[in-house]
């Protein structure tokens, strides 16, 4: 149902919607909510947010995820994922949430283009890798800036790459590498390392792994690949190069959920805080995917948390609406 108000504060015709599902995000969890949410006739709306497909969509191989033994291009992934949900109803929309009103349901998400009146609300904004925001690497992304070693460790086999950042995620990914490349350097800002104890031990004994400690990347250097870093010892102040085939970047991530920050409880990090089986502490708000999980991370565990959402979601909405048919999965 599209109804056409008058936006005073942008004196631009806002569309009002109205649907029974709506999604918020297009990586594996939104798009995995969209298929079943789809078959059980609900003609969810999937926003996509900034960038289709999320962070797989960043991934050039994909090879953890199961039924595509050769791997799959992380782009394509995303694409067949899409077909699947639009064959059965899905409305996929360019479009980005940009306010929430959960004061009231219908629940009142506000868009670059239109306002939704939802019934129920799947949130699966996923998270972003946090960015070292030096010159060189937005360039190479992709061409060796990495922000994840299971998906991008086996082309850099018998290369030299450094690793930066010094907590679980810097140390249990550079173990990882030692799979395949020929050495790690790990660069920290300080002398010792944020990460556990077990995995510190670990990393002191791989004679793959080496440290360049209290210096922080200030430059990525390469013509068509990275060729270099430049570093910048932060006691003597002292600049150097170092000669690297790749940069894993690995110094935090960030749920993307500012906007529920006023309305659902985040943690400290601002993942979204959910009660057993996805559930907000909003009825008709559930959440998938990396925006509640900093855990696990991965395109089948957010798919699979996508899958169990929808079906919480329709189930919510069979209460609502009781001419549904049930077991309409
Ligand atoms: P983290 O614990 O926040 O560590 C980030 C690391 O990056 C820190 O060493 C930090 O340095 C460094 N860093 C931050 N900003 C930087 C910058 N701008 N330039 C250079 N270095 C920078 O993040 P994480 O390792 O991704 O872990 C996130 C959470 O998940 C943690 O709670 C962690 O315990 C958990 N986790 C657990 C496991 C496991 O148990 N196996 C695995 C992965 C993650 P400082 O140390 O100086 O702050």
């Amino acid at each position: 149902m599209e109804l056409t108000l008058k936006n005073t504060s942008m004196d631009n015709p806002t569309q009002v919607k109205k649907v029974k599902v709506l999604i918020l995000g297009s990586g594996p969890a939104g798009l995995t909510a969209a298929l079943y949410s789809a078959r059980a006739n609900l003609e969810p709306v999937v926003l996509t947010g900034m960038e289709l497909g999320g962070q797989v969509s960043l991934t050039s191989t994909v090879e953890n995820y199961p039924g595509f033994p050769d791997g799959v291009g992380g782009q394509e992934l995303i694409d067949l994922f899409q077909k699947q949900a639009e064959r059965f109803g899905a409305h996929i929309e360019y479009d980005t949430a940009i306010e929430v009103d959960f004061a009231q349901h219908p629940l009142k998400i506000t868009s670059y283009n239109s306002v939704y009146l939802t019934d129920s609300l799947i949130i699966a904004t996923g998270a972003q890798a946090t960015h070292l925001d030096v010159p060189g690497e937005t360039d190479f992304t992709g061409r060796g800036v990495s922000y994840c070693a299971t998906c991008d460790g086996w082309f850099f086999k018998g290369k030299n790459v450094v690793v930066v950042g010094g907590g679980d995620s810097a140390i249990e990914e550079s173990l990882f590498l030692t799979r395949y490349a020929k050495s790690i350097t790990i660069i920290h800002r300080r002398d010792n390392l944020r990460a556990g104890i077990i995995l510190q031990k670990r990393v002191y004994e791989n004679p793959k792994i080496k440290f360049i400690w209290n210096s922080v990347v200030t430059e990525i250097i390469g013509e068509n690949n990275v060729e270099k870093v430049r570093l910048l010892n932060l006691i003597t102040e002292e600049t150097s190069e170092l000669v690297t085939d790749g940069i894993f970047i690995f110094i935090g991530h960030k749920p993307n959920t500012k906007i529920f920050e006023n309305t659902l409880d985040l943690d400290e990090r601002g993942y979204i805080k959910t009660e057993a089986q996805y559930e907000t502490k909003i009825n008709g708000i559930f959440v998938a995917g990396e925006a509640g999980d900093p855990v696990f991370r991965q395109v089948i565990t957010s798919a699979g948390m996508g899958a169990a959402a929808a079906m919480k979601a329709i189930h919510f909405i069979q209460e609502l609406d009781e001419s549904l048919p049930v077991n309409i999965i």
